[in-house]
């Protein structure tokens, strides 16, 4: 055991458990490889039942010792602390990430590592400040009782998440989760170990208890995923990650009632009014289908555009995407990075031949970039774009999670409506358009949980995400968190 992650050579990645680091108990470990070029950069510690069961354990006697006793501004100070700790050590979180992911180290810098430390940040400030409901009312024998709400920890929170931003979308949850003063077993993606693990360092020097943040490593069925998801101890599953792992885990949450809140896959629409300001559409839609290599939950993979623009909107479209720079993570100006894995580069060119075999037109793209030998073994892929499909075609109905989108005309804003909502999925909807009431109508009724007009991807932390239909389950930001990582207690005094 090592109370810091070892260093030398490839990075060796433990589990995070009671506040040490601990190698496998049944000395499994699988490799970590580099999107960029394959080549090997990790070994990662696999967590068994016996490790999952040790973190449990020690979830719950923090939450019953001395985390569950912490006063509030204490517990809140220690979250400041560990914001603190990820800004000083702000570069060996990115060089992680960077690392685990291939993105461009821009993005790390100015989206995922900053949005890390403020998850904890902008929690620790809310719960202080969010009331909670009293009512006072006559008893039958004259007397009066007064009604007031208390908020107290879910309990033990189990975080299943993603590799697309690995410490962003985690502390989502971890943030919220122990600014109620829960503890958590955090399961990273397989994929992208890195920074969950140097989150466990920056919490043992901000001070917070062991077993208030535990990490087990591993992949999702008959491994850590679903030893911990179906661990009878755990009070709640937060999960990011895609539609049909949600239905198996709320599977295994069935088994002892445990309460679930889920942000799943999309298919999101962007619908581009003939008013629109093409040179502030074209450059956001180009963000929200391309940026992260496609690999963003919000992003957008299928686009109306009224019919007088549609020429010049997928002119415009085919040549910003051509100006996007293909490269690894320190190469200056590189905007697209390569996509998580091998495998996941076999989906998605699964859905660029199928694309051409339904029939689509390819505008740009569809293969795969000539880049350098050093990058061959890489999982590179070219931004693309189709027309010429129906709304029928696979490719305009299943979630890529790739950098491509499909781009359709349409005639009236009854039937940009109609075929935006024609998806299993409701995660988020773009409306392009100068027509403020034409905005607010068509925003009432896109069937999503989130909704940007003239923009993309403005988060206020404070605001309701999630998604409807397929997306998830139930809300998380701002005071929507609280209901996931809190129970309200109602006391009646009667006097
Ligand atoms: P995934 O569902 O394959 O894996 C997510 C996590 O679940 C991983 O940690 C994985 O190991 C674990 N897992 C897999 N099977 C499991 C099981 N049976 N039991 C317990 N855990 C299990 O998703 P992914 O490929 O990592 O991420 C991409 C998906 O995530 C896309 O569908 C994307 O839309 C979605 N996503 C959604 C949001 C959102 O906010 N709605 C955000 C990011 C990503």
């Amino acid at each position: 055991m090592s109370e810091t992650a070892p260093r030398t050579g490839y990075r060796e990645v433990l589990n995070f458990i009671n506040g040490r680091f601990e190698p496998s108990r049944e000395g499994r470990t699988f490799a970590g490889v580099s999107p960029v070029d394959g080549a090997q950069v990790a070994v990662i510690h696999e967590a068994g039942r016996a490790d999952v069961e040790a973190a449990v354990k020690a979830a719950r006697a923090a939450l019953k010792g001395p985390w569950g006793r912490l006063p509030q501004a204490e517990r809140l100070a220690i979250l400041h602390r560990v914001a603190d700790g990820i800004q000083q050590r702000f570069d060996e979180f990115v060089d992680a990430e960077c690392l685990d992911t291939g993105k461009p180290r821009e993005s790390c810098r100015h989206v995922d590592i900053p949005r890390g430390a403020a998850n904890f940040r902008v929690f620790a400030d809310l719960v202080k400040n969010v009331p909670t409901e009293a009512f006072t009312m006559d008893t039958p024998d004259g007397a009066t009782a007064l009604n007031y709400a208390l908020r107290v920890p879910r309990g033990v929170i189990a975080v299943v998440c993603p590799w697309n931003l690995p410490l962003l979308l985690m502390t989502w949850k971890v943030g919220p989760a122990l600014a109620c003063g829960n503890t958590v077993i955090v399961k990273p993606s397989e994929e992208t170990p890195l920074t969950a693990a140097l989150l466990g360092e920056v919490m043992n020097a901000a001070g917070v208890p062991p077993g208030v943040y535990n990490v087990v490593n591993g992949f999702g069925p008959d491994s850590a995923g679903a030893y911990l998801t179906e661990h009878p101890d755990v009070d709640g599953i937060t999960f990011t990650g895609e539609s049909g792992t949600g239905e198996v885990i709320m599977r295994a949450a069935a088994q002892g009632l445990r309460s679930v809140s889920f942000e799943l896959g999309g298919k999101n629409p962007a619908l581009i009014f003939a008013d629109a300001n093409l040179d502030d559409a074209i450059p956001t839609i180009i963000r929200s289908t391309f940026i992260n290599c496609g690999q963003v939950c919000l992003g957008t993979e299928r686009i109306y555009v009224e019919r007088p623009l549609f020429a010049e909107f997928v002119a415009r479209m085919k040549v910003a995407t051509e100006q996007l720079k293909i490269g690894p993570p320190d190469e200056p100006g590189v905007t697209l990075g390569p996509l998580i894995s091998q495998l996941h580069r076999e989906k998605v060119l699964g859905y660029y031949q199928l694309a051409v075999a339904e029939g689509a037109t390819v505008v740009t793209g569809g293969g795969i970039p000539d880049l350098p030998a050093a990058l061959a073994g890489g999982a590179w892929i070219q931004p693309t774009i189709w027309t010429g499909l129906p709304p029928s075609a696979r490719t305009n109905r299943e979630e890529i999670f790739g950098p491509c989108c499909h781009i359709s005309p349409f005639d009236t804003e009854a039937e940009a409506i109609a075929v935006a909502n024609d998806t299993a999925y409701g995660l988020t909807g773009v409306i392009f358009t100068r027509d403020l009431a034409r905005a607010h109508r068509v925003a009432a009724q896109l069937e999503v949980g989130i909704c940007w007009v003239n923009s993309w991807f403005l988060r206020d932390l404070r605001t309701p995400f999630g998604g409807m239909k397929h997306s998830g389950i139930g809300r998380e930001g701002g005071v929507h968190s609280l209901e996931f990582y809190t129970e309200l207690r109602n006391i009646c005094i009667r006097y």
